[in-house]
């Protein structure tokens, strides 16, 4: 049976260029890998795995689709699943945290060297990993935000080279904030109304967060350009 991917993994693969040498990194059930390699779009992949269960799950799924040859499976933490000979030039790291795959990422930044596209998907804390890339030497070529069971997520496609973002393309998204799509919209006015929730609840003496929720309010309110 062909592997079927998520809304929001199938966003993911569609930004992994074709013919990519894969690593997908905290791969779980390997459908990001096993998807691309069933579908012609890449011929090699490692998915990489920290933890027993989802190794487990992983090694399973890819005997399943006779798909071992392509589709190599490695017990490692972050960049470790990746050997030189292995000729990775694409890295996929979706479904966590923004801290953790900026942690994975500068656990070995030599590894980094050869490779010409990320694809991210933190699922929080996107401000910290736009500013970890723009530190390290990545730019964002694109971005994309979608919903899925009531939940928003943000991709991030990374290629080496230089950017500067202003505090607001930090905390929005450079293509992002640009494109202001209906999704977009919908995410921030949902923030919006949560942090103006949170606002009014607050006790008057607890200055610093009163102003650290406005402050977000104020950005919100200019993104959207609303008053
Ligand atoms: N990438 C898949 C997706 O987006 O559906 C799975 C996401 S799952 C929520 C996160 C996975 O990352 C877990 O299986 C976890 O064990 C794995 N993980 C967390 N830290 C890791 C690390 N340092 N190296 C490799 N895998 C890691």
């Amino acid at each position: 049976m062909e592997t079927k991917l998520s809304k929001r993994l199938a966003a993911v693969a569609a930004y992994v260029p074709e013919k990519a040498r894969l690593a997908d990194l905290g791969s779980d059930h390997a459908y990001l890998p096993l998807f691309l390699v069933e579908n012609d779009l890449i011929d090699f992949a490692v998915a990489g795995e920290v933890v027993q269960g989802p190794y487990q799950s992983a090694l399973t799924n890819v005997a399943q689709a006779g798909e071992e040859e392509q589709v190599q499976v490695r017990l490692a933490n972050g960049l470790a699943a990746i050997e030189k000979d292995d000729q990775i030039d694409t890295i996929t790291i979706a479904g966590m945290g923004g801290r953790l795959i900026a942690d994975i990422l500068v656990a070995d930044l030599d590894k980094l060297s050869s490779i010409k596209r990320l694809v991210l998907q933190p699922n929080n804390r996107e401000d910290e990993l736009r500013d970890w890339l723009s530190d390290h030497g990545f730019r964002i070529v694109a971005e994309e935000m979608l919903t899925e069971n009531k939940k928003f997520y943000e991709i991030l496609v990374v290629e080496p080279g230089q950017m500067k973002l202003s505090k607001l393309e930090r905390r929005f998204g450079p293509y992002l904030m640009q494109e202001k799509s209906s999704v977009f919209i919908e995410k921030w006015q949902t923030e919006l109304k949560k942090i103006s929730h949170s606002l009014a609840r607050i006790p008057a003496d607890h200055q610093d967060d009163i102003l650290a929720l406005q402050e977000k309010i104020t950005a919100i309110k200019e993104v959207l350009h609303v008053s």
